[in-house]
């Protein structure tokens, strides 16, 4: 039975109040007052001229796509680690996803990677920011303007997340958010592009809306999506933008508990976190350490994960590289060209990160995770 789930959102009256104002207005469709109120607050928070809110953040990312008129054949670059909606909105447009190794240090895509493997048919690259933690901006922007390409920042994790005085989400081109149940604020389903470009805004508001003119109602400019959020959602997204900040207090308040607890067990020498980038904060989403490697033979990553889980802890294993699963098998990459992901993929997992849960909570996992240690030592000496 899971007594710590490692995810959960957080609720109270703010949220239900709009969302039975939306029930009793009967205006619970795409329609309706939140939908400009969510907008309007979230582009201010980001910092940004524009914020356009859609299904969730896959589509979110597919809209950045054909707002830039990525098509069949463009090369879209990307890092093999990640989920699998950064790469599968490259598939919806029929354009060719290319996979580069991330950093040893931050688990975010490497810069010099990505210059490798630019060509003529380069047209954009989708930047990750993993886990909540901001990748190298400075060197990637410089990358696209060198070649004169489109930078996507893939902030789903990242709400927050701060880059040289700037929030994720407002560098590149394009930004995506994801506000699905386990994201840093939620509205069960639901995402945001954000821009300071009003020609990819006038593109995005018109490809969610089924292609609908803004001029004349019913005539289609354009083959279009229906890719909008409802205003039930956006009731939601609004309460919780309001808490964000003590959100993410609570978060930065939880990952000290953690690094607290990992010192007293001395558990440092075996685990590691990832590194930030010079003047950045990265946010605490989950809280993410993987197994370091001299200690990746004694400490397998899934048993660990089964001895929590056997004492009520839910937590996550890393994204498996991409390139590994079926619909990505056929670029044939391997671990030879992806050495930093496999690497990380398979040692890492992600801990409970979530508003209510406690310091005691923290510390009966940090403790359980030395037990299992103290236990694999043990078993070891007896078996000589
Ligand atoms: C959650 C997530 C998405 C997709 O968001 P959904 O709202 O679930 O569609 C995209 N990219 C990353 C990195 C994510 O974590």
């Amino acid at each position: 039975m899971i007594k710590i789930p490692v995810a959960q959102p957080f609720i109270n009256q703010n949220e239900i109040r709009n969302v039975n104002k939306c029930l009793k207005d009967n205006w619970i469709s795409s329609k309706g007052i939140f939908i400009d109120k969510f907008e309007k607050e979230f582009a201010k928070y980001i910092k940004v001229k524009y914020a356009l809110s859609c299904s969730n953040g896959t589509v979110g990312l597919h809209l950045a796509l054909l707002a830039l008129n990525i098509k069949k054949d463009d090369e879209v670059i990307l890092p093999a680690f990640t989920y699998i909606a950064t790469a599968n909105a490259v598939k919806y447009c029929n354009a060719i996803p290319v996979f580069v190794d991330i950093k040893k240090d931050t688990w975010n895509i490497d810069p010099k990677e990505i210059e490798k493997r630019i060509t003529k048919k380069t047209k954009a690259i989708i930047v990750v920011h993993l886990y909540g933690n901001p990748a190298n901006m400075n060197k990637i922007l410089k990358i696209a303007r060198k070649y004169n390409l489109y930078v996507i920042e893939d902030a789903a994790e990242s709400h927050g997340a701060i880059y040289q005085n700037k929030l994720v989400g407002s560098l590149g081109d394009i930004g995506v958010f994801s506000f699905f149940g386990n994201k840093i604020i939620t509205t069960g389903e639901g995402g945001m592009i954000t821009t300071n470009n009003k020609v990819f805004y006038k593109r995005i508001k018109l490809l969610k809306g089924q292609g609908m003119s803004e001029k004349i109602r019913y005539w289609f400019e354009i083959i279009g999506y229906n890719y909008r959020m409802t205003n039930i959602q956006t009731a939601i997204g609004l309460a919780q933008l309001k808490k964000i900040n003590v959100f993410l207090k609570k978060r930065e308040q939880i990952k000290n508990w953690y690094l607290f607890f990992l010192k007293k067990y001395k558990l440092l020498k075996y685990l590691e976190l990832p590194t930030t980038e010079k003047n950045s904060q990265s946010v605490c989403w989950l809280f993410s350490l993987r197994i370091k490697n001299e200690y990746k033979k004694l400490i397998d990553r899934d048993k660990l994960m089964s001895f929590l889980f056997s004492k009520g802890i839910e937590t996550r294993p890393f994204f498996y590289p991409i390139n590994e699963m079926p619909p990505y098998k056929y670029l044939n990459l391997t671990k030879r060209d992806l050495p930093n992901t496999y690497e990380v993929s398979y040692t890492g997992l992600n801990l409970p990160t979530f508003y209510q849960l406690r310091k005691i909570d923290v510390e009966y996992i940090v403790r359980n995770i030395m037990l299992y240690i103290k236990m694999l030592y043990i078993n070891k000496r007896l078996s000589k």
